[in-house]
């Protein structure tokens, strides 16, 4: 496992500090401190209830996280290796373990909507990080940890196993092993809760509210999640009062869930900062493209830049109006280019950058092109979420369709983005489609919800509709 972040050193040495019961060092955060003043948009406060919610889970975190007392009496670390019954009991302290898996937009999602579900379920979370997550963000939850001891005695199998284990929640309930009425001596310590794009009809069942009673009694659960699932939270009867009551405005959840969460660690800040001050600063206006072709060797280059051009030209995103107008008068604009490849940068310069056009005051940058996605390449990771954190200084922002990395950018921003329709060989995009939208808000799509989550019949109302750019996704609307 793990374990670094420069920004709360005891990161590195949770076992140690849990222990030893050591109180763990001083904690800082630049980032926390200083990103205010690189956010353009000003964040809706915190409401009022959400607040105290989160103060009493950071309470509930330290009485029983890794660095308790509690946790390494009661937790099952290190002697034993069975799940099977419930012979491991935690007082009243409950877990959930977030093990991640895709690229860093997927598991932003997927963590913000698990920490959710702890919130409102009265668990603590903890992440299974790899070393490839090493020092991307600050502790969230002070003077403590959320990092799984390296001593977990499953920790082999989250890691190795990232598919439907014997002990997932739809494995039981498939062989008959539920009893909903049972009492907590008759439901195991350990469940698996697998919520993976190709769960099967008896994983789905975990967003049945009749179901909860019996998850609610295990101790443990791992959830297997890669997107952003809070729209069936808040389908949930037993979770939409208190949803309603925490967010008051369903457009601002995760833009809320994932500023509180990910903080840039001080290494990371460091370099979003050297670039942004570098090159992005002296502009009056930002703006970000993060452009993501999931099939690039099957998608043509131009299909994609048409795309791009007739979304910036007809919403007038770069230029005022046509491309010969004199800027003279204009703002100065940085652009940033957030791409795997370096071809939309270089097209993009060439259209509006000062290699072509001394007068426009347009500068267009690229921090990083890394031709392809990488897995498990902690520096890959470093820049992706750079990229998230440049992109999320911008004024406006042009995103990807069904790319998970634009939603956060936008979502951290609190910027409503453009989404461009990316063409792919599935979704070739019509002459007469409309080659973007404008996002209703800031909340990311659920790209593969169970059939019972759509509003019956569509379309009336409630507090999930259908997403801008993908058409069998949900949305908090
Ligand atoms: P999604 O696949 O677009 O939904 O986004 P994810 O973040 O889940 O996975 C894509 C991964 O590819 C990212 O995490 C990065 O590792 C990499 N990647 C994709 N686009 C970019 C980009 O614009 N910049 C950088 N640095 N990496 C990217």
């Amino acid at each position: 496992v793990l374990i670094a972040t420069v920004c709360s050193p005891i990161s590195y040495l949770p076992l140690k500090f849990a222990l030893s019961g050591t109180k763990p060092p001083e904690q800082t955060c630049e980032s926390r401190e200083q990103r205010s003043s690189y956010l353009k948009h000003r964040s809706p406060e915190l409401p009022p209830y959400l607040l105290s919610k989160l103060q009493e889970y950071e309470r509930r975190h330290r009485r029983c996280g890794p660095l308790s007392e509690s946790f390494n009496t009661t937790s099952p670390l290190g002697t034993h290796n069975d799940f099977s019954d419930g012979e491991f009991r935690t007082d009243d302290c409950k877990f959930v373990v977030y093990s991640p898996s895709q690229g860093l937009g997927n598991r932003i999602l997927g963590l913000s909507s698990t920490f959710l579900y702890a919130l409102l379920t009265n668990r603590v979370l903890l992440v299974d990080f790899g070393p490839d997550m090493e020092d991307l963000f600050c502790e969230p939850f002070p003077n403590s940890t959320w990092y799984l001891p390296e001593t977990f005695p499953f920790l082999f199998q989250l890691q190795t196993h990232r598919f439907r284990a014997s002990y997932s929640y739809g494995n039981l309930l498939k062989r008959g092993k539920i009893d909903q009425d049972g009492d907590s001596s008759s439901s195991p310590a350990l469940l698996q809760i697998f919520l993976q794009d190709k769960y099967n009809e008896y994983d789905k069942l975990f967003f049945k509210d009749e179901n909860q009673g019996f998850v609610e009694r295990v101790p443990w659960l791992v959830l297997i999640h890669d997107g952003y699932f809070i729209p069936c939270l808040f389908q949930m009867q037993s979770f939409r009062s208190e949803l309603e009551k925490l967010f008051p405005d369903q457009e601002t959840v995760f833009h809320h869930l994932v500023k509180y969460l990910f903080s840039p660690s001080n290494q990371a800040w460091g370099q979003i900062t050297g670039f942004y001050e570098a090159y992005l600063a002296k502009a009056e206006e930002r703006i970000g493209f993060q452009i993501r072709v999931f099939e690039p060797k099957q998608t043509p280059f131009t299909a994609v830049m048409k795309q791009i051009t007739s979304c910036t030209q007809k919403h007038r995103l770069i230029l005022p109006q046509s491309d010969e107008v004199t800027l003279r008068n204009e703002k100065s604009k940085s652009i940033l280019v957030a791409s795997l490849s370096r071809k939309y940068y270089e097209e993009i310069d060439w259209m509006y950058g000062t290699r072509r056009r001394q007068s426009t005051g347009i500068a267009v940058y690229q921090a990083s092109h890394e031709g392809k996605q990488h897995s498990g390449d902690n520096s890959h990771n470093m820049k992706a979420w750079m990229d998230i954190y440049l992109l999320s200084t911008s004024d406006v922002l042009v995103t990807s369709s069904m790319s998970t990395f634009g939603y956060v950018a936008a979502g951290i921003a609190g910027v409503k983005p453009w989404i461009v329709m990316i063409p792919d060989p599935y979704h070739p995009r019509g002459a007469n489609e409309s080659a973007c939208e404008r996002a209703i808000n800031l909340e990311p799509c659920f790209h593969f919800p169970p059939w019972f989550a759509y509003p019956d019949p569509p379309g009336t109302g409630g507090p999930v509709g259908r997403c801008e750019d993908v058409s069998w996704g949900l949305k908090l609307v």
